[in-house]
């Protein structure tokens, strides 16, 4: 048995993990804070993984979350490449691999979650398959994007979108093998599938949707030479990236006795059900003010918020968390904004920029309230669209889709729904 301590754990030592120790500090808690993290880099930020790292524009300390001297001066006891064994609820200690034991008074969940990968019993040893989620697995692909280089990159969703734009910037022959009837299926709506879908075609990628794997056949080296396909010829590939999701890393708290369901679920003050634990970022699914039941988001911004909140929630601030979801991916020269999700509306309304074929503005509606927009290529347009989902205004889709009207001048409808 431990001695009681007032020592908040955090374990993840990623984005959530680390900013959730510095918003303790900056609300002015004093109390002794360990992050326990066990990749062994010091931590950093993962968006840059698939965008400017992979391309080379970024370098890895550029992209370190915060300095070494952070930690230290605030009195942060960071502890790197250590994974958590056990989180021992009743005696409020966690127990490392290494066997040492450190007690808490709150305990903050920030696991994360790891890259899904295809069940084929023929990739296993092969050494040109690929996932992204670490700086580890960024470096290794970054090898295998040479010039004329063919790949196969297996889904079509952020990840594969981010990285097919980096590949084709490396002169890489790449094709995307989506499952679904188009790319970005769970996360936006088709005006905005398509869009992308065009832009990839237009930078030289073979968008293939409606894919059905049927195998892989593989070399004398157990390395992958080529992906076969129900009803088309198979494709000769130098290396595959598999980009089919992730699998939040919900072991740790399920053995602690925590309600799990496709994440940790909390409340709206980030607790799980088990006494003096939260959980947050990926790994967890909280109660959406904004569109109703538990949700488990995978985005940075969601993981900045939901840092700060638990934070305050354990300073003892009774406020619900509130914040309204937003995402973005950069591809090519592009930048997506998106706010609030979608999936609900009733009406969705794209914004004709004539002259402009790299621009996108896609709104969604739900009784006549505006509850999402997705943006590219117009950052202005995205800060009012994020003002006018904030306050749910009521927009007639007939002026929206008329690009006459400003979308600056809407703002004077905001708050009055
Ligand atoms: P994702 O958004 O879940 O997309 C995976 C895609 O792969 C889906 O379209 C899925 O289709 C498809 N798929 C699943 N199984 C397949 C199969 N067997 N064959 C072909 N396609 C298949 O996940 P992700 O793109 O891998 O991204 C991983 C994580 O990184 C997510 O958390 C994502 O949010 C995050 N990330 C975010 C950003 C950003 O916000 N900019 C950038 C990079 C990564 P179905 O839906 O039909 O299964």
């Amino acid at each position: 048995m431990s001695t009681r301590s007032d020592r908040i754990v955090i374990v993840g030592a990623g984005q959530a993990g680390v900013e959730a120790a510095a918003a303790l500090r900056m609300a002015g808690s004093g109390v002794p804070i360990t992050v326990l993290g066990d990749e062994s880099a010091a931590p950093y930020s993962r968006p840059p993984l698939s965008k400017g790292i992979l391309t080379g524009a970024a370098q890895f300390p550029e992209i370190a979350l915060r300095t070494d001297q952070f930690y230290v001066r605030e009195g942060i006891d960071l502890r790197v490449g250590r994974a958590v064994a056990d989180i021992d609820a009743a005696g409020r200690t966690v127990h490392l691999d290494d066997g040492d034991t450190i007690p808490y008074e709150s305990l903050i969940i920030a696991t994360g979650s790891k890259a899904r990968m295809l069940p084929n019993p023929e990739l296993r040893g092969a050494a040109n398959v690929l996932t992204l989620r670490t700086i580890d697995d960024t470096l290794r692909l970054q090898e295998f994007l040479r010039p004329g280089a063919r790949a196969a990159i297996i889904g079509g969703g952020y990840i594969g979108l981010e990285i097919a734009a980096a590949a084709r910037r490396a002169g890489v022959e790449t094709t995307i093998l989506e499952a679904a009837d188009r790319v970005l299926a769970r996360v936006t709506s088709a005006p905005v599938s398509d869009f992308f879908q065009q832009i990839h075609r237009e930078e030289g990628v073979d968008v293939r949707t409606g894919a059905r794997i049927a195998g892989f056949r593989t070399d004398a080296h157990g390395n992958v030479a080529a992906v076969l396909l129900d009803g088309a010829p198979a494709l000769e590939v130098d290396f595959v990236l598999v980009g089919i999701g992730v699998t939040p890393r919900t072991e740790l708290a399920e053995r602690a006795g925590a309600l799990v369901d496709n994440g940790i679920v909390v409340d709206a003050h980030l607790r799980t059900s088990v006494p003096g634990v939260y959980a947050i970022g990926d790994v967890s699914r909280h109660p959406c003010p904004q569109h109703g039941g538990l949700r488990r988001l995978e985005s940075a911004p969601n993981v900045s918020e939901q840092a700060r909140h638990v934070a305050r929630s354990i300073l003892g601030d009774e406020a619900p968390y509130a914040a309204l979801p937003w995402f973005w991916s950069d591809q090519y020269d592009l930048k997506l904004q998106s706010v609030g999700l979608s999936a609900t509306a009733d009406t969705v309304v794209v914004r004709p920029n004539p002259g402009h074929d790299r621009k996108l503005e896609v709104f969604y509606l739900e009784a006549g309230k505006l509850i999402a927009a997705d943006i590219v290529g117009a950052s202005g347009d995205f800060a009012f669209s994020r003002k006018l989902v904030e306050s749910k205004t009521v927009l007639d889709p007939e002026a929206l889709a008329d690009p006459d009207v400003p979308l600056r001048s809407f703002l004077a409808l905001a708050g009055a729904a």
